[in-house]
């Protein structure tokens, strides 16, 4: 169990990072939740996860794009045994008509955040003698589709500096992992599947069939399987797992 350690996860108020905080916190985890907003309802989504699974649960604003936020994030925190790189965006355009300010979003959003957030937790991690950081990359971290150049630029690059934390805390028990979802049913997937069966006159199946192309089991992962993977990345059975990639895609990285 995960009592007395507190998990920081970026960009988790709502998709798989939520569903990896509320999973933690079953495990036992304080958790500190993230994005960039500061609404009441931010605020409250910690509330409700502190009663429902009896553990502190905070929410602190951070603008994931922002290298200095990225580390206030955790100094605020004062405590991050756990650290979830999860916080991403999107943008789907060709190379030569990408805008320049997508490209950069995406990068410092999906990549040069878990550099910040990682430099900022590592010390206090020594310190405890204990750490995890789980970066969550993507099966595009490991293979490439067109019109994604800055996510598939950016989810390698994390599956590099993965293995590079991994390497310059070899010697501690501090351990670095990738996880590469492949499609996982977020509210932002779910919702896409109404309009593009409008759009296309087809069927919720014919649909899915189109957007798990790729993923040979023809079924999305949900946030619950993600969580859980985070999860036993934090048990004693993981401890000698570092610098390596998990997916759990479906079999896409195995076509
Ligand atoms: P989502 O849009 O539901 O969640 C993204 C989270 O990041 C949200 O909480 C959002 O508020 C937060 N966020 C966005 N910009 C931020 C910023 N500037 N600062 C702080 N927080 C910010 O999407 P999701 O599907 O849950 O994706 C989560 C992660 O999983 C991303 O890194 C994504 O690339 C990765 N992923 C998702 C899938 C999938 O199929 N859903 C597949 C592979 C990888």
């Amino acid at each position: 169990t995960l009592l007395q350690k507190t998990a920081v996860v970026t960009g988790s108020n709502s998709g798989i990072g939520l569903g990896v905080v509320r999973e933690l916190a079953r495990a036992g985890a304080n958790v500190v939740l993230n994005s960039f907003t500061d609404r009441d309802e931010d605020h409250a989504l910690a509330a409700d996860i502190a009663k429902e699974f009896g553990v502190e649960a905070r929410y602190i604003k951070a603008d994931m794009s922002k290298g200095d936020e990225c580390r206030a994030l955790i100094e605020k925190a004062g405590t991050c045994d756990i650290l979830v790189n999860n916080a991403g965006i999107q943008h789907v355009e060709p190379i030569e008509s990408f805008p320049v300010d997508k490209w950069d979003a995406i990068i410092a959003i999906n990549m040069s955040s878990a550099f910040h957030t990682t430099a900022a937790a590592l010390p206090g991690m020594r310190a405890a003698g204990w750490g995890r950081v789980i970066n969550i990359a993507s099966a595009h971290g490991l293979t490439a589709s067109p019109f994604k150049s800055a996510y598939v630029a950016a989810k390698h690059g994390v599956v590099g500096l993965t293995k590079v934390t991994a390497l310059e805390t070899a010697r501690e028990p501090i351990t670095c992992n990738a996880i590469c979802p492949g499609y996982v049913s977020t509210p932002l997937v779910e919702s896409q599947i109404p309009d593009t069966m409008e759009k296309y006159g087809k069927s919720r199946e014919e649909v899915l069939d189109m957007l798990l192309e790729r993923q040979p089991s023809k079924e999305m992962a949900t946030v619950e399987q993600l969580g859980g993977t985070c999860v036993f990345l934090c048990s004693d059975a993981a401890a000698q797992m570092t610098g390596t990639t998990l997916s759990v895609d479906g079999g896409w990285t195995a076509l």
